[in-house]
């Protein structure tokens, strides 16, 4: 099975993760894909690629994906922070960036680092 990459944009991001992943659908059609509830449907109404949707992001869903990357699921993960607004689940976002890095998982916060992930991953093949 391939492997699986994360997909998460706050919602001042949303606009520019469907733009992403409309630019990068060919990199993004070889690996598995997860994503908080809102950012996956957004994704798949947009591009028709499959993303498994875990719970929004402010009822769990960084949580659920920080779990997965905690258990050797995840090859990457891709979140588009907004750093112009606070958020409910704060404490859940820096759960999962900090769940990356105990467990060296690449992570991107922007569209930039997002690309170069996404190329890391495709020529890695993740992990
Ligand atoms: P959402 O969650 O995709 O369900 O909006 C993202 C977040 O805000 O963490």
């Amino acid at each position: 099975m391939s492997p699986t990459i994360a997909l998460i944009a706050h919602d001042g991001k949303k606009d520019d993760m469907v733009r992403f992943a409309r630019a990068h659908y060919d990199l993004l059609a070889a690996f598995q894909l997860i994503g908080t509830g809102t950012t996956g449907e957004r994704i798949t109404q947009a591009t028709g690629l499959p993303v498994t949707r875990m719970l929004s992001g402010p009822m769990g869903g960084d949580a659920q994906i920080a779990a997965r990357v905690a258990e050797g699921q995840v090859a990457a993960v891709i979140f588009l922070v907004d750093p112009l607004y606070a958020h409910p689940h704060e404490p859940d976002i820096q759960g999962l960036l900090r769940i990356c890095n105990v467990y060296n998982v690449p992570l991107a916060t922007n569209e930039a680092t997002g690309l170069a992930v996404l190329r890391y991953v495709t020529i890695d093949g993740g992990r």
